[in-house]
């Protein structure tokens, strides 16, 4: 993209020249010419060389019902010596179902790379403050010594790239197979394929449904990479790779939206439809459908494909949350127990940290009306299904916030966990 100058001010700080994927500075570039990266338009505050105004991206559904500005990614280039800027972001109000909504920022901890994305670590939480007055988020960004590119971002990062990474370094597992779904989804079958289907457990995972959320992804990944005997996910676990795989099937898919993924969006798919508002609606039979919802389209076909092979034993939800770690569960009321086992040894044996008023919310059926969400699998089809959400808060009990790796282990420990608790 070919950069064009506009008219130096009398600023020091002055805007040198601007792209659709670059701003330049003369203390610093920002540009997000990378998948997965998003900001808005970026401005130099008057009077200082070292502090920007970033506007947040806001994603609004089809209906401008829903408005959500939580994502963000962009590399930053110091110029001139420079070694500390201050991004101040706004743009965080919102809109839930039509009714005003507080920033989604809060609780979360920016990330910042120095090898492109390949290894995350957060700021420092004391450089990273929300001020409620203005509803804004000041960060500072220091550049460490002989740094000239910092990329930023809201979580650490997964898209097309990671998935590539990942297919690639699973390929010659014979316990891995993978396949394209129509959306552009990767789906990873991860089991012992000597071992008959009929002995077998079956669990379907998917992750990022919602863009934003790509912690999620960073579960599926790790335990698609430990079922297939990757060394450095989880060494000591209880079980091996093996033995589960004797005794499961799983199906992973771990972004359910990757168009949303690359492009750094936030919860919507390219028509503004929320991918996990539309299971009941999407009718497989209907070519306006796929259409227009392919991310949950192609998934949804798969998941009833295989369910008609032989029935699923649970259909696992991965999602984000910006505050609370908690788990929704739909399925037959002899499952009703199992669901708070399952729980139960998620918060024994990893980081999973739902307060204490939050435990397993049942929803019970089918007097309700039909959910919009990936729930309907339940109403319509009696396909059990958890909802499981991670947040990118605190940890309370890791005392820290999560990296990528406690994410890909946490992975681990719900296959580990799915098994120990679902034996139909
Ligand atoms: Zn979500």
């Amino acid at each position: 993209m070919k950069n064009f100058r506009i008219s130096i001010s009398a600023f020091a700080a002055v805007l040198l020249a601007v792209s659709a994927f670059a701003q330049e500075f003369s203390t610093v570039r920002f540009s997000k010419d990378f998948p997965g990266a998003n900001i808005g338009k970026i401005e130099a505050v008057a009077g200082s060389e070292t502090t920007f105004r970033a506007e947040m991206v806001a994603q609004h559904d089809e209906l401008d019902l829903n408005r959500q500005a939580t994502w963000f990614a962009f590399d930053l280039e110091p110029r001139g010596g420079t070694r500390e800027i201050h991004v101040v972001f706004w743009n965080f109000d919102g809109c839930y179902n039509g009714r005003p909504t507080r920033p989604s920022w809060k609780g979360a901890l920016p990330v910042f790379s120095t090898d492109e994305g390949r290894n995350w670590t957060h700021f420092p939480r004391e450089l990273c403050v929300w001020n409620e007055d203005d509803r804004t988020m000041t960060l500072t960004v220091r550049f460490p010594e002989g740094v000239n590119s910092l990329r930023v971002a809201y979580t650490a990062m997964y898209t097309n790239r990671e998935i590539c990474a990942l297919a690639d370094s699973v390929k010659d597992s014979p316990r891995v197979r993978q396949e394209t779904l129509g959306a552009g989804q990767t789906l990873f079958t991860v089991t012992d394929f000597t071992v008959p289907e009929a002995e077998k457990r079956r669990f379907f995972i998917m992750a990022r449904q919602h863009a934003w959320e790509a912690h999620t992804s960073w579960q599926t990944d790790g335990l698609i990479r430990w079922l297939a005997g990757q060394k450095g996910i989880f060494d000591d676990a209880p079980v091996t790779p093996e033995e589960l795989c004797r005794k499961c099937v799983f199906y992973i898919v771990p972004i359910v939206d990757p168009l949303g993924a690359e492009k750094g969006w936030v919860r919507f798919n390219f028509l503004g439809y929320d991918v996990n508002r539309r299971w009941n609606e999407v009718d497989l039979n209907s070519e306006e459908s796929r259409k227009t919802r392919p991310e949950c389209w192609f998934v949804k076909k798969k998941i009833l494909e295989l369910n008609a092979e032989k029935p699923l034993t649970l259909v696992v939800n991965l999602h984000g949350d910006t505050a609370t770690d908690y788990i929704d569960a739909c399925g037959p009321e002899a499952l009703h127990d199992a669901f708070r086992e399952f729980e139960n040894r998620m918060i024994e044996t990893n980081h999973y940290d739902p307060p204490a008023s939050r435990r397993v919310h049942i929803i019970l059926t089918p007097d309700g009306p039909e959910p919009p969400t990936t729930f309907a699998l339940w109403w319509d089809q009696r396909i059990p299904t958890i909802m499981m959400e991670e947040k990118v808060s605190e940890n309370h009990r890791l005392g820290r916030f999560r990296t990528a790796s406690d994410s890909q282990k946490r992975g681990v420990w719900l296959g580990i966990n799915l098994e120990k608790t679902f034996d139909q």
